[in-house]
């Protein structure tokens, strides 16, 4: 280039709420007892493999030498839609909309685009349906485009209308597979959902050939900020809780034992004792109303 060097990635956003569940799921982890220590354990393992597979993610991108603004674990609310997205990257032409899923076990697509998970403990082999990542893409895709047509003024849908600009022509969606060990079978997949479908060192190659093919119209830089800008203006703390259900099963059982803590009423009132009562003899008072 002889006017300047080529833009590098930038990361607008890198910070993810999965890091603050982790911290707050090992807290709590030290004072939980029995199984619900054992959920919280695996719960914190499913993080921490959330949290892997995105930072591969960013290592791709950060290395593809590509023009591009990559926003992570971007959470927006619109009307009653809600969306939380693991990737958007923004380059010059598409902006590309990334579910990332770091499994555990291997992966079956059927007929349907149904997802099955299979893991394998001791010979035995588990198979459990999970919540369709491509489904998951496609309400988030449908959230941006409600709100963009929501936006328009009179003067952008008219310019819309005669430049031929159509939303789906600059959004893509894709499921990234980040795990490089989960096996991936597809042979009764659909090619539409195939090819909504890819691994993570796919991924820089899947951009490429999807930005040549795209008709879409070229922005400069400039554009390209502002546009990555409006999500990073469009996030927001997302209010749910994922700790609390840990949290208060934690507080509903015994730090001594284990066992669950029941209501009882004694002389001096209600207060919680250990239902394992006698051997234990842990309580603790009901707090006050
Ligand atoms: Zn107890």
């Amino acid at each position: 280039m002889i006017f300047g060097k080529e833009k590098e990635p930038v990361i607008l956003k890198e910070n993810s709420t999965a890091e603050e569940q982790l911290i707050a799921l090992m807290e709590l982890s030290v004072m939980a007892k029995g199984k619900v220590k054992e959920d919280i354990e695996q719960e914190i393992r499913n993080i921490k493999a959330g949290i892997a597979g995105e930072e591969n993610i960013i290592f791709e991108l950060k290395n593809s030498h590509i023009p591009m603004y990559i926003l992570r674990d971007i959470y927006i609310e619109y009307e009653d839609y809600k969306a939380q997205i693991d990737f958007i990257v923004v380059t010059k032409k598409l902006t590309f909309i990334i579910e990332c899923k770091n499994l555990y076990g291997n992966i079956e697509i059927d007929n349907k685009g149904g997802f099955t998970r299979i893991t394998e403990f001791d010979g035995k082999k588990k198979r459990e349906g999970i919540y369709s990542p491509i489904t998951q893409n496609e309400r988030h895709i449908a959230l941006l485009r409600k709100r963009n047509r929501d936006m328009m003024n009179p003067v952008s849908r008219v310019l819309a209308k005669l430049t031929g600009y159509n939303f789906d022509d600059y959004h893509k969606a894709v499921v990234v597979i980040a795990n490089p060990k989960t096996v991936v079978n597809d042979k009764f997949a659909t090619k539409d959902v195939k090819d909504k479908v890819i691994r993570a060192d796919q991924l820089i190659e899947y951009i490429n050939a999807a930005n040549a093919k795209s008709k879409a119209v070229v922005s400069n830089d400039r554009e390209m900020e502002d546009f990555a800008k409006m999500f990073i203006d469009m996030n927001k703390t997302n209010p749910t809780d994922y700790v609390k259900k840990y949290r208060d099963q934690v507080e509903a059982t015994c730090p001594e034992c284990g066992g669950e803590l029941v209501l009882r009423s004694g002389k001096f009132g209600e207060f919680y004792g250990c239902s394992n009562y006698p051997q234990c003899k842990y309580t603790r008072n009901k707090p006050k109303e």
